[in-house]
């Protein structure tokens, strides 16, 4: 069977459907074909026994650029986590918290006796955020870009503050070697600043489908492209398909795999879902361990206290993120439920888990200098858009797709401004 499009998108993640409704929006016919049973990639719900389970612990941050032309953050009904941390240290009994001041007064006192802001410290953490925070900062190419963890040794931020900064950074860029990119750290940074991080009332995958819902055709799921080519695609179902342009948004993997280019490393993580009859802490904050080697927990949380939505009612939702390293055996389900019960200082034998969610690619590995690519094109009238091809994040997946979308805009327009 064959048939024809203007643009033939494949993968209905964020890059793929931002690229779809940027392009739609123009008056640009796309089809959108995804090899999944839903869109959304890496952004998935699932409901499990009345409690909301993403594929992953993932939060989303209404204050990334890229969400404003395409998302109604209203509709989703964004649930927001408190801008802080709450501490397990070895003295510190219940857990410690430390917050920014100007957004949580609350916990001023707190966050002062927290025995981690030494002037010294808080100087070498400004001298290290400052760029990321100036009102001009934008993401470039063109900059001196070193690995997160030189940024900060030369910027002297060392103790107690550094460990803090280092084990919540480690959850969020998903290693602990420090060998992301600052560039990358410094985005995530000014978001953090700019904006609480939240779960949508539904789901982060209501995201995805909100996009979707935009779409004046729907994607169509269950649609495994098998190869690529400029201006052809063919699906595992048979299908050739013609078009002035195929854009490749299948993550970095798959995109390899169709284009015959190196693929970025990825990076893992294993996330621990329990249901509890009893929230061991109220505070709707990530939670780190600093004590002497705690255990392979990055970061937890009563998720339910941010987003009651993610629990029924009289119930709670925990979750435990744990780094899946390439080559290395995943955690074990003992150890978690181990340091959970030292976290929170309560027994955890009678928590219910839910499920272990082992996803050992959920983001590209960024380090530095980071690219941030303007030309995804692999050859004419084929190009890509991805996570992989900007940061590894849900703005970096969007920007990819927007800029991937402006690109063919451009070269259209251009092409038409010369006939005329
Ligand atoms: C556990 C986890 C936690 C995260 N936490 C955060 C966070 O807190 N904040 C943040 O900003 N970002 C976070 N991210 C990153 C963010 O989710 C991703 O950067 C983003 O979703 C990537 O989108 P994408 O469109 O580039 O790729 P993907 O989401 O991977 O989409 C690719 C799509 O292509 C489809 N596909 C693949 N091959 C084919 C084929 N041959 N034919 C048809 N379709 C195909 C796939 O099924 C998929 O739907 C997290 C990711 C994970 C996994």
């Amino acid at each position: 069977m064959s048939s024809s499009a203007e643009v033939v998108v494949v993968g209905a993640g964020l890059a793929g459907l931002t690229c779809a409704r940027a392009l739609q929006s123009e008056g640009v016919g796309v089809r959108v074909l995804e090899a999944g049973d839903a869109v959304g990639g890496r952004i998935r719900t699932d409901e499990v026994d009345g409690f909301l389970l993403d594929r992953g612990f993932q939060l989303l941050n209404p204050a990334y650029p890229a969400l404003r032309p395409h998302v109604d953050l209203d509709a989703l009904g964004l649930q927001s986590f408190r801008a802080g941390l709450a501490i397990r240290s070895e003295r510190s009994e219940p857990l410690l918290v430390m917050a920014d001041p100007r957004r949580e007064p609350q916990w001023i006192g707190q966050t002062m006796r927290s025995g981690k802001l030494h002037p010294a410290a808080l100087g070498a953490l400004a001298r290290w955020a400052a760029p990321a925070l100036g009102v001009d900062w934008v993401l470039r190419n063109d900059r001196e870009d070193v690995s997160r963890g030189e940024s900060m040794d030369r910027a002297g931020l060392h103790g107690p503050l550094r460990k803090v900064v280092d084990t919540f950074l480690s959850g969020v860029v998903l290693e602990d070697d420090g060998s992301t990119s600052t560039a990358f750290v410094h985005m995530l940074t000014r978001m953090f600043a700019r904006g609480k991080p939240g779960l949508p009332e539904r789901g982060m995958q209501a995201l995805p489908e909100q996009l979707a819902a935009g779409l004046d055709t729907p994607v169509e799921l269950g649609t495994e492209v098998v190869s690529v080519g400029p201006g052809r695609v063919e699906t595992a179902g048979g299908e050739q398909i013609t078009a002035d342009l195929v854009v490749v948004a299948t993550g970095a993997e798959a995109a390899a795999a169709l284009t015959n280019r190196p693929t970025s490393p990825g990076k893992g993580i294993t996330t621990h879902w329990y249901a509890v009859d009893e929230a061991p802490t109220d505070l709707a904050l990530l939670v780190i361990d600093q004590r002497t080697a705690p255990g392979p927990v990055i970061n937890t949380a009563v998720l339910s206290n941010a987003a009651p939505s993610y629990a029924p009612p009289g119930r709670h939702l925990v979750e435990a993120s744990s780094l899946l390293r390439p080559g290395q055996e995943p955690v074990t389900d003992a150890e978690v439920a181990a340091q959970l019960a030292g976290i929170y200082g309560v027994p955890t034998d009678g928590w219910q888990l839910l499920r272990r969610d082992d996803i050992p690619y959920a983001l590209p590995a960024q380090p530095a200098p980071l690219l941030v690519r303007e030309a995804l094109e692999v050859e004419p009238g084929l190009i890509m858009a991805g996570d992989h091809l900007d940061t590894g994040s849900i703005q970096g997946a969007m920007v990819s797709g927007q800029r991937a979308a402006e690109g063919y805009l451009h070269r259209r327009t251009g092409g038409m401004a010369r006939q005329g």
